[in-house]
Formats: C-alpha cells, structure tokens, sequence
C-alpha cells in the first residue's frame, strides 16, 4: 500500500479507537503531518491549543521555531515528517501521563514502521524516553545514538524542545546549533544503508 494511505489509515484508526484516552470526538485527534517518504522524522510530546484547532502538530510558537531550525538547514517543512507522542491536547497543556503515551505508543510504532526513516529526531524529553529511556536531555542533546528499534538500526538525534528554546536563550543558541548537525548525521545515515546494501549484494 502507498505509504500516505496507509498514514491515513493510522489516523482513521486513532479516531475510531474508543480506548484511546484524551479523545471526546474523532477531530480531537492530531494525526502526524508531512512527506510519508521522508528519511526523517521529528517526535514531539503532545499538541496544544493551535495544534488542536488546525489538527496538525507543530503549528503554534514552538511550531514557528521548528519551522525556521529547518529553513536554517535548508529542509522545507513539507519535505519532513512530524509527530507527537500524544495525538490530542492533554487538558491545560499538562505533560502527557505514562498511561496516555502507553496508549498512543502504538500509533507512534505503527507510523515509524510505514514511514522507516533513517534518522529520527527527539524533541523534548517524552519523545527521547522512548529510544533512550535513561539518557539526560542536558548531557546528550545534539548526539547520535545509533538504536535498533524493533529489528531495524535508526539513528536517533535527542534535542531540546523548541518550546524550552523560546523560554531560555541559552538552550536556543543549543538547539540551533544542534539543528546544524542534522544534514551530517542524514548523510552519515544514508552512507551506512549504502555500505550495508553493498555488503549484502556481495553476499549472493
Ligand atoms: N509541542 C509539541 O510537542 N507538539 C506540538 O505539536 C506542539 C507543541
């Protein structure tokens, strides 16, 4: 099946999924947004209140930030692939609940196995927890770690939430120069999928 059906699938399965917390009607849910055939994806935690309104991730403040942390690398918004942890908005903007990203997890995996990027990157510390569940965000933001994650090795790139950079000038000049890391670690990526293709090619 075509990679954008079957993300649409995904999102027609959250919105007809009465288990799921957080949701009291179908356009509650803030399905993930971009090109389905991206090498990279942007987690995020949960959408707020702009998020919620236009049902896509990353369309408020932090949004705008984001936006711009991809212009300075030369990758327009539409050719990547973001997310959330959480596909509504937690009431008053409250951290998600182990309970709430457990649920929407799976959603998550299930977009991650259609979309299969080479690099995935974190934003914030729910969305790094799930690759890195011991990792500090203060001592590993803007390092790789290459992770196997469910049979398949992925480079995963922790970073500041852009919400955090617009509250403290300090972790802005961080994210920014982390974001500049991006392009080297894509194409650290894409060299090591072709060495592995090579090596197999050899092998028959
Ligand atoms: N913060 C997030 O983590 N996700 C969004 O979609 C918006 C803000």
């Amino acid at each position: 099946m075509d990679k954008a059906l079957e993300l649409r699938k995904i999102k027609e399965d959250m919105e007809n999924d009465r288990n799921l917390p957080l949701i009291a009607k179908p356009e509650d849910v803030i399905p993930g947004d971009g090109n389905a055939d991206s090498e990279i994806v942007f987690i995020g935690e949960a959408g707020g209140y702009h998020e919620s309104i236009q049902r896509k991730p990353f369309v408020g403040n932090a949004g705008m930030l984001l936006n711009r942390l991809l212009a300075s690398i030369h990758l327009p918004r539409g050719s990547v692939y973001i997310t959330n942890m959480v596909k509504t908005r937690p009431p008053e903007n409250r951290d998600p609940l182990p309970e709430e990203l457990e649920a929407y997890s799976r959603y998550l995996d299930r977009e991650l196995e259609v979309i299969k990027p080479k690099v995935v990157v974190t934003l914030g510390r729910f969305s790094m927890a799930k690759f890195l569940p011991n990792a500090r965000i203060s001592g590993v933001h803007g390092k790789k770690f290459e992770v196997n994650w469910n049979g398949k090795n992925i480079l995963v790139v922790p970073m500041y939430h852009p919400a955090a950079a617009l509250r403290n000038g300090a972790v802005m000049e961080q994210i920014k120069n982390d974001f500049l890391k991006i392009p080297e670690y894509l194409k650290e990526a894409e060299n090591k999928e072709r060495e592995v293709k090579t090596e197999q090619t050899q092998l028959f």
